[in-house]
């Protein structure tokens, strides 16, 4: 099979690290090398050499086009001139969030398919307009949801499907942050700023993945601490329709964080503090404790909240899990070969946008909307 050749538009932060990634061959490691993490097998990234290769970059600012220089890339003029090499399979739009709808649009009209990243669109209606092009122009249209490859959600999805905490009735999925909103697009609204697009695409679409439910309601609250442009952050209720209840959050001024997951469920509860698999599980062995004593808390005194005695319960580690970090990568090119089903639907990026726009709904009227 001959190799995809890729371009990529905006070559910053993240244009600049697929830029690397696909010229190296070695995929996403050649870009930043993973740690090694307790219970975390990455040994088996997939060998993206062989399926793409870079054909050039293109960055409206002269120096992120000298940075690319630098590295060897090959540079295109503009924007239009890469969509005119006739020898380019896929674009990569990695360019701030307010131009990833037109510039998908011209790379399909354009006969390319398209890698884009999230926040795929700023609207829903946007990305439904984007699906028709892709639909009329038989264009695969792929969403960057790479924070479905995170370990720590890895692990989740093996806690929640092999009951190992026995039926889940509540998730929290929070990442915290103490440094506002960076200082550049990501601050404002004509460009599609604001946490809700940024964190909140990555952490809704891994819930809607882990819960095969509909979200029968949202409640959300917005932050505008450090900026009133746009939400610096966000807490999302959600109420599944099994009766499950989740809590998705993020802040950006927050100088203690809490844990990026706590699960709990009838036969134990999970927590994962951060993004190096640093937690762990208390699982139920039986619901007696012989020893009911109350306990002096504060004030008063608890039975309830008294802490169960070792015997009832039992402490493991999080569950081993395998990841391949090029498997994005890899699934698009072997969608396109039509070798494969698309991991990453189109559809899927628009549920989230839709609760998103729910979630913005909820907040501007203070009180809890229906969902689906
Ligand atoms: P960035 O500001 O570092 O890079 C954006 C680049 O686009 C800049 O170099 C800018 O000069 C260039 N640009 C702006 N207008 C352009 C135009 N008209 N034509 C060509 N280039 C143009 O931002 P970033 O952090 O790289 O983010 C880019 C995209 O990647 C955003 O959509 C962001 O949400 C997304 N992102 C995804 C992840 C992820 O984990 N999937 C992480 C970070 C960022």
């Amino acid at each position: 099979m001959k190799k995809l050749r890729v371009g990529i538009v905006g070559c910053g932060g993240m244009g600049g690290g697929h830029a690397i990634a696909i010229a190296s061959g070695t995929g996403y490691a050649a870009w930043n090398e993973m740690p090694e993490l307790p219970g975390i097998d990455h040994s088996i990234d997939t060998d993206i050499g062989k399926k793409l290769e870079l054909a050039g970059v293109y960055d409206i600012d002269h120096a992120r086009m000298d940075w690319a220089k630098r590295h060897g890339f090959n540079l295109y003029e503009s924007y239009e001139a890469m969509l005119q090499d006739q020898t380019i399979d896929i674009i990569v739009v990695a360019t701030p969030n307010h131009l990833h709808h037109d510039m998908s649009i011209a790379a399909m009209r354009s006969g390319k398919h398209v890698l884009c990243e999230k926040p795929v669109t700023v609207t829903s209606a946007e990305l439904e307009s984007v699906i028709a092009v892709s639909k009329e122009t038989g264009r695969v249209f792929y969403p960057r949801m790479n924070r479905r490859w995170d370990p720590d959600f890895k692990q989740v999805q093996k806690i929640y499907q092999e009951k190992l905490i026995g039926d889940v009735y509540r998730i929290e999925s929070r990442v915290h942050g103490s440094r506002g909103i960076p200082g550049d697009w990501r601050g404002k609204k004509e460009y599609g700023g604001g946490m809700m697009l940024d964190w909140g695409v990555h952490l809704l679409d891994r819930l809607l993945m882990l819960i095969p439910e509909r979200v029968n309601q949202v409640y959300c609250t917005i932050t505008n601490i450090t900026n009133k442009d746009v939400d610096d952050g966000f807490t999302m209720n959600l109420l599944f329709e099994s009766g499950l209840t989740a809590v998705v959050e993020v802040g950006t001024c927050n100088f203690i964080n809490l844990p990026m997951w706590y699960i709990a469920g009838t036969q134990g509860t999970c927590m994962i503090n951060d993004w190096f698999s640093k937690g762990k599980i208390v699982q139920l062995k039986s619901w007696e404790d012989k020893d009911t004593t109350p306990i002096m808390a504060g004030a008063g005194l608890t039975k309830t909240m008294a802490p169960r005695q070792e015997n009832s319960v039992k402490e493991i580690p999080l569950p081993k899990v395998v990841f391949d970090n090029n498997e994005l990568y890899s699934n698009l090119a072997d969608t396109i070969n039509g070798e494969a089903e698309q991991i990453v639907k189109p559809e899927e990026a628009l549920r989230v946008l839709k609760l998103i726009e729910a979630g913005l709904l909820s907040a501007r009227l203070h009180k809890s909307v229906n969902f689906e």
